[in-house]
């Protein structure tokens, strides 16, 4: 008896923001929303509207890798991979992409000049300008 009465006096009705991150993280474990809610010592009614109005795990993002929900962590960069495990799967079956995103030197067509392309070898200008020149007609 002693416990509930303590949770009745935690009980809130209004969410903080890292209780919303708290209750998509528990929904990926596949907690219940009582179990949820007790945890956080929210109301169980305010865990299920809130999941009623988000239902799809907003903050839920899916791993490139396995494309399992990856957890979320306030204040921390998005996490792209499940695991490290993923990460490295993931970077080792597209090495041959991430090196193609190298960076090429090329000669602009226009104005003749080297310039940098990232990630695309077959860039004909090194700028915005030399690209409109070379579709003018030639004034001579
Ligand atoms: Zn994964
Ligand atoms: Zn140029």
């Amino acid at each position: 008896m002693a416990v509930s009465a303590v949770l009745l006096i935690y009980w809130r009705n209004s969410m903080k923001p890292q209780d919303k991150l708290a209750i998509e993280n528990m929904r990926l474990d596949g907690i219940t929303p009582a179990e949820i809610a007790s945890r956080l010592h929210l109301s169980p009614n305010t865990v299920y509207s809130h999941i009623r109005r988000h239902p799809k795990l907003p903050n839920a993002r899916t791993c490139l890798n396995c494309g399992k929900p990856v957890k979320q962590f306030d204040g921390h960069k998005a996490k792209k991979y499940c695991s490290d495990k993923c990460r490295m799967a993931w970077w080792n079956s597209h090495q041959d992409e991430v090196k193609r995103k190298a960076f090429y030197t090329l000669t602009c067509s226009q104005c003749g000049k080297e310039f940098i392309s990232y990630g695309n070898k077959d860039r004909k200008f090194c700028c915005r300008e030399c690209y409109l020149d070379s579709r003018r007609p030639l004034q001579l």
